[in-house]
């Protein structure tokens, strides 16, 4: 059988542990998994994308099936320059399936191969974004418990 793989792109801005979740389901699903990191200019991310790859690849180095590149451009010219036509996205409540199922649409519209797959995390990791993460980190609160080493460490060298 020919190995399945799958693109989950995001700005992990910074990478939280909801996003390590899917990520470990994802590699259970498929043969291989490419974390794809949307530079995002006109999101204007706090770390550039280089920083948030490597914390992603810090956090992942355990699984030679996860790769972790950047993504600039269009998701469909990505996906169908590598040939994967499975994106996941991970769900974490009904307010996020109003963007997801957009998006979904839209590049199934782009691209009529492409498919994507909804994960769910373990529910501690529900409420936890990198938005709030980030709140809490300019705010002076302790981050360990909802991002990796790497990103508690480029947390606390943006906001000491
Ligand atoms: P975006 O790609 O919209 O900029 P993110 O990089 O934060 O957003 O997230 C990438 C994907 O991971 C999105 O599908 C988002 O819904 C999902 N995600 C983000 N945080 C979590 C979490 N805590 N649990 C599960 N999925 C998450």
């Amino acid at each position: 059988m020919t190995p399945r793989g799958a693109i989950y792109p995001g700005s992990f801005d910074p990478v939280t542990f909801g996003h390590l979740d899917v990520i470990s389901r994802a590699a259970h699903l498929f043969d291989s998994v490419i974390v794809a990191v949307a530079t995002g200019e006109g999101k204007h991310p706090l770390f550039p994308v280089a920083d948030r790859i490597q914390m992603l690849k810090e956090s992942t180095c355990d699984n030679p099936a996860i790769e972790v590149v950047s993504l600039d451009g269009l998701l469909v010219d990505f996906a169908r320059d590598r040939g994967i036509f499975t994106v996941i996205r991970g769900l974490r409540a009904v307010s996020d399936f109003e963007f997801e199922f957009q998006m979904a649409l839209m590049n199934r519209k782009l691209e009529a191969r492409l498919e994507t797959v909804f994960l769910t995390p373990k529910e501690d990791y529900t409420y936890l974004s990198s938005r709030i993460v980030k709140e809490v980190a300019r705010l002076g609160g302790d981050v360990s418990p909802f991002v990796p080493a790497p990103a508690t460490k480029m947390l606390k060298a943006v906001f000491p």
